[in-house]
């Protein structure tokens, strides 16, 4: 989460490129933050990041049913030793309103 908390924050205005994302149902809510979680990148590929808010004017949208996931857990001391019984919905959220993880 440290990693995430000094992202930079920008805005792209008139630009035109993909967005991609996943919506995380509410009852993966431990480990994962529920709800639309989307990344855009310009069609230069030249900016993009994580998707804090937009607007759109003509989108085409596609979207797929995923019915399982691979989750990679990590290999750490720090990981073991975390108290995984509570909810992170809260510190996630935070940090995702807080951080925006886009790059240029
Ligand atoms: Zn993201």
């Amino acid at each position: 989460m440290d990693a995430l908390k000094n992202q930079p924050e920008f805005e792209l205005r008139n630009v035109r490129g993909t967005l991609v994302g996943f919506r995380c149902p509410a009852y993966a809510g431990n480990v994962n933050v529920p709800g639309y979680h989307l990344h855009f990148i310009t069609e230069d590929r030249k900016a993009g990041g994580h998707v804090l808010e937009l607007q759109t004017d003509t989108v085409t949208a596609r979207m797929e049913g995923v019915h399982e996931f691979h989750m990679v857990l990590p290999h750490n001391k720090s990981f073991y030793h975390s108290d995984l019984t509570k909810g992170k919905k809260a510190e996630l959220e935070k940090v995702e309103k807080a951080g925006g993880t886009g790059s240029r």
